[in-house]
This record gives C-alpha cells, sequence and structure tokens, in this order.
C-alpha cells in the first residue's frame, strides 16, 4: 500500500488535477483557485476534482456540456463511488445555446418485474427499518445513467463516445487517491464488509483503506472499455447485464429477482421540463419522477409573493419565510408526487400562477403554521393523497454543472442513493439502492401512496437539477446539490441566493442553510443567532449538520462564475480564467 505523508488526499488530488499552478499571492485559500475567478468560454463545478479535470479536458477539446458531463461521471464512478456511478441513475437537464430550449432527461432506476407494493414491509405489515432496506439485493433498480447519457450524447455529443471514457479508464488502471471523505465513509460504513466483494476493494484485510491510499480498479477499467467500445447495449446486455443480475440475485444480504430482461429493457425518457417564474427569471427543473423541479419551482414562487429581497438572507424573517414556502411545498409534494407513468402528477396545476398566489396566502408573513399541513388542490389534481414521510438520509449523491463554449449549459444531478448504495459490487462497481426511495408503505390513511412501489415503475426521487435563464431566455446559472429530500432546500436556498439577494455563485452556495420538510425548521449552526426570533414566530427548530454539496455556474456579464460547497470536496475549473 503506497501513503502520501505530506499532502492530504484532498491537495493531493488538486495537483494530480493540475489545477493549482501555484497560488496566486491574493487568494485567500489556494485548494479554492476559483473564487474571485471569472472564465470566458466554459467552466465546470463537478463534485471531485479528478473528475472536474476530466470534464475540463473535455471541453478544452472542442468537446460540449455533455461530452464533459459523461467523462465526469465515469471517473465518479471510480473515485467517488459512495455517491454515483454507472450502476445508478440521475437526471440531467441541458439548456441549448442555439435554440435556447431546456432539454430534460430521466435516466431514473427501475423496479424490476419482481418488485411487489409490500416488499418493504415486515410480517406485521410495518415498514421495516430503514437500515435494513438499504441493504442488498432487493433494494437495487435496474440502473439508469449509461443509457441516459448515451441518449445525451446521441442527441448532442461533439466528441466520440469512446474518447469519453478515456480518463476514468486510465485513473481506474494507474489508481487514484482514496479523498479524506471517501475514506471516512469507507470506514463509518457499517454494512460494507458484509458484502464480501465490496470489502475485498476497499479493506486491507479487517483495516478500512486510508485516506492517501492509491486505489486501482482494472476490473472497472474493463467494464468501461466494454462500454466505451460497444456502447451502452454493452452495459444493458450480454456479459455485464448477466453479471448485474446475478448480483442481485445471490446477493449475501436480501437477494432478490432481478431478470436479464428487466436489464434489457431499460429506457431513459426525455421528460416535459417543469419551469416556473421567480422575479425576472425563469427556473426550470426535472419533472417527475423526480419531486425537484416541482418542489423548487413551488418554493420560488410562493416566496414571489414576498419582499425577500428586502430582508437579508440570514434575517428571522428570511429563514422563515422560506421555512413557510417549503412546508407547503412538501405537503404537495407528499401528496401528489410519484412517477408520472403510473399515477396522475398535476405538475402543470402545481406550478400555476394563480394556484400558487391562493396557497401564498396561507404564509403569515410574522407567525408560522401550525401541525401538518395539508396538502392543496392544484388545478387537475384528482385526489389528495398523504404520503409518509422520507426516511432521514442524504450522505450520498453528487452534482455537476457545466457551460461550454458553445452557450450550452447542462445541470447534472446523479447518485446510487445511500452512501454506497445496495453496497454489492460487480465488475468494479457499485450497484444502487434506489428502490428505497419508494414510500414503503403503499398506503397512508386508507390511501394508495402515490409513490408505491410497482413493477417497472420509478421511485420518486428529489434530485433538483436546476437551470434558470434570464429574461431573455439566456443563460443564467445551472446548479443542484445532493442531500436526500434536503436537496430541494438546498437548491432553493442557492437559486435565491443569486436571484433575491445578487450574491455571486460561491456566495450562494456558502449561506448557511435552512429548511423545512413539514416538520421542525432546521437550520444549520451559523444561524444560531435567528433561533431566539424563529421560535417567537412559532417554528420549533433542530439545529445541526446539513451536508450539501451544491455546485454552481453563473453567467455575469464578464463571463463564467462558479461556486463549489466547502461542505464537500467539489471543485469549480474553467479555460485560463481572464
Ligand atoms: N436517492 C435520493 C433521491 O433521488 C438522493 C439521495 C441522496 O442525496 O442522498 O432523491
Amino acid at each position: 500500500m503506497q501513503r502520501f505523508p505530506r499532502f492530504s488526499a484532498f491537495s493531493l488530488m488538486f495537483l494530480l488535477a493540475g489545477c493549482v499552478a501555484g497560488p496566486p499571492p491574493t487568494a485567500p485559500d489556494p485548494t479554492r483557485p476559483w473564487i474571485g475567478e471569472t472564465y470566458r468560454s466554459h467552466a465546470v463545478s463537478v463534485s471531485h476534482p479528478l473528475a472536474a479535470r476530466a470534464a475540463l479536458d473535455m471541453l478544452n477539446d472542442g468537446g460540449g456540456a455533455v461530452d464533459a458531463a459523461i467523462a465526469a461521471q465515469m471517473v465518479m464512478t471510480l473515485v467517488e463511488p459512495q455517491s454515483s456511478g454507472i450502476g445508478g441513475g440521475g437526471f440531467l437537464i441541458r439548456f441549448d445555446g442555439r435554440t435556447s430550449r431546456i432539454e430534460t432527461y430521466d435516466g431514473r432506476e427501475t423496479a424490476p418485474a419482481s418488485a411487489r407494493q409490500d416488499m418493504f414491509l415486515d410480517a406485521r405489515g410495518g415498514p421495516i427499518p430503514y437500515r435494513d432496506a438499504i441493504l442488498g439485493g432487493r433494494a437495487v433498480g435496474v440502473p439508469g445513467v449509461v443509457r441516459m447519457l448515451e441518449m445525451a450524447h446521441k442527441d448532442h455529443g461533439r466528441l466520440p463516445w469512446a474518447r469519453l471514457f478515456q480518463p476514468a479508464i486510465r485513473l481506474a488502471r494507474d489508481g487514484f487517491p482514496i479523498s479524506e471523505r471517501l475514506a471516512r465513509q469507507i470506514a463509518g460504513d457499517r454494512h460494507l464488509r458484509k458484502m464480501p466483494v465490496t470489502k475485498a476493494y476497499f479493506f486491507d484485510g479487517e483495516a478500512p483503506k486510508p485516506a492517501g491510499t492509491i486505489l486501482n480498479n482494472p476490473d472497472l477499467a474493463d467494464t468501461l472499455s466494454i462500454i466505451a467500445e460497444q456502447g451502452a447495449d454493452a452495459f444493458y446486455s450480454g456479459d455485464l447485464a448477466r453479471a448485474m443480475a446475478e448480483a442481485v440475485t445471490n446477493a449475501p444480504v436480501h437477494p432478490a429477482v432481478m431478470t436479464l430482461a428487466d436489464i434489457s429493457a431499460y429506457q431513459a425518457k426525455k421528460r416535459p421540463a417543469v419551469c416556473a417564474p421567480y422575479r425576472d427569471y425563469k427556473v426550470c427543473g426535472m419533472g417527475p419522477p423526480s419531486s425537484g423541479g416541482l418542489a423548487v419551482a413551488q418554493t420560488l414562487g410562493l416566496l414571489n409573493h414576498f419582499p425577500l429581497a428586502a430582508t437579508g438572507p440570514v434575517s428571522a424573517r428570511a429563514l422563515h419565510l422560506i421555512a413557510e414556502a417549503e412546508r407547503l411545498a412538501f405537503a404537495d409534494r407528499a401528496a401528489y408526487v410519484g412517477d408520472g407513468d403510473f399515477v396522475a402528477v398535476p405538475a402543470q396545476g402545481m406550478v400555476d400562477p394563480g394556484y400558487l398566489a391562493e396557497r401564498a396566502k396561507l404564509i403569515d408573513p410574522h407567525k408560522a403554521m401550525d401541525g401538518l399541513i395539508d396538502p392543496g388542490h392544484p388545478p387537475g389534481a384528482e385526489a389528495a393523497y398523504l404520503g409518509p414521510d422520507d426516511p432521514l438520509k442524504g450522505l450520498s449523491t453528487a452534482h455537476m454543472s457545466i457551460a461550454d463554449r458553445f452557450g450550452n449549459a447542462i445541470s447534472f444531478t446523479t447518485t446510487v442513493e445511500s452512501a454506497f448504495g445496495a453496497r454489492l459490487m460487480v465488475r468494479g462497481f457499485l450497484l444502487n439502492n434506489e428502490l428505497t426511495d419508494f414510500s414503503f408503505r403503499p398506503e397512508w390513511r386508507g390511501k394508495p401512496a402515490p409513490n408505491r412501489v410497482a413493477p417497472g415503475k420509478r421511485p420518486r426521487s428529489s434530485m433538483s437539477p436546476t437551470i434558470v435563464l434570464d429574461r431573455d431566455g439566456q443563460f443564467k446559472m445551472a446548479v443542484g446539490s445532493p442531500g436526500g429530500s434536503r436537496i430541494i432546500g438546498y437548491t432553493a436556498r442557492a437559486v435565491l441566493g443569486v436571484l433575491a439577494w445578487n450574491l455571486d455563485m460561491q456566495g450562494a452556495v456558502d449561506l448557511p442553510h435552512v429548511m423545512n420538510r413539514g416538520g421542525a425548521t432546521e437550520v444549520e449552526e451559523d444561524l444560531i443567532p435567528a433561533i431566539a426570533d424563529l421560535k417567537a414566530m412559532g417554528h420549533q427548530v433542530e439545529v445541526g449538520r446539513m451536508i450539501s454539496g451544491l455546485q454552481g455556474i453563473l453567467r455575469t456579464r464578464d463571463g463564467l462564475t462558479g461556486g463549489a460547497d466547502r461542505r464537500r470536496e467539489g471543485v469549480v475549473m474553467g479555460d485560463g480564467g481572464r
């Protein structure tokens, strides 16, 4: 085992990624050289420095944003396997610099034919504990990311498909240093050691591999080479598909049936974008099966009725308004959102300006709402269900935002669900446990939950890849975050940072978080000074660590600027700067 005693794994990755050419004298933080930088041509904000480097290389070579995203995703499969990878799913939204159109791609995992609506219930009909549900074969959905990226590449790729895999294949063969975050997560995970193949990769005997260890993954190099040469079909059929089906069916924990037919039937889908106005801007996101675009749009649409810009971003008044708007958005989310191919989601109605104006009247600028909020009745809604709350989670998933030299931009959130997914490793990559995003209870208060399990269905997501357009319909900002159902609040907060308070991208990403998902109002420690006022308004307040991973690119008059969340390892890189 090789160790690097002098550098932290994180600064080492920067050096490897070649983005620290020698710190400029004025830079307050040499590991964050993008702060204060403006890029003229193209820029990337990606959750890991080595993945960012791969994305930037593609853009420097004349590639477009989609090419860069694919290269980054393949590297992330290797270097940030706890968060995302080819064994998972994601949502990508793209702004076209030529037509100004927004397209959204759905690469969400799909339940196999064997899935049953009671699969996460115990013998007495209650939900099984989340910590048990996340493990092994039963939780695995058919991965969607590879098919989705292939679809986006067929539509918009500029570089050859195989070229996009080269950085990841090279790193998988040569090895990469385990980052501090990855090392912490390996050491802190109670489940990895239950799966022999996974344990052998992340452990030396019984000892978790520490930060700085150079990790090689020749199996992944082979897998990526096959997909690079033969295309996504080689992932969804043949040897690789067989290996995935076997890993699920013979899983050491909770084996389940996933067939070759399940895998080969997988389809990526283009969905209508969900867009809503905020001030002079248009905020666009991902529709069902994600709840993210709708919840972010509703939150901003409700806040549009209040003079948020006149309040400071950490004032109790602003925090109160944000929490109340989110409370309403989460009530609708629970009631109406599931896979739109299975349930009628009143998506248009939920962002209808008239509807949101009515809902906004429920917000008292001085007093928090009491108790559980009923969902509204948006136009087109057939019936309101009440869904159970999501389990609390959010340590995996990753986001990237990319703007290319052609004026295109993408916002892409990608996940294996909880950290290390189902903990099942096959051919060098981890399989997701996305099926735990379904409602464990098929019914709630006697009504079917819109997000109940069904064969072929996609579990509801909170992922909120967002693109904001300015009043001329031109690209303004791409942003998104990991964080389970908190993704919605993290993303809305960063969008507000720029649009309501005129912060730069980094300033918006750095804002301390506030959110309300239907219960207590959650705040980060930096907001403690506002707590007394929030309590006086009737909020029940919880203080905690809220580990977002916001990655954003903002277009300003001078060019492109970026923000990367200091709570994780992401970075911003771009063409040489000014
Ligand atoms: N699987 C979650 C979702 O799609 C994201 C998980 C996370 O961020 O930890 O909403």
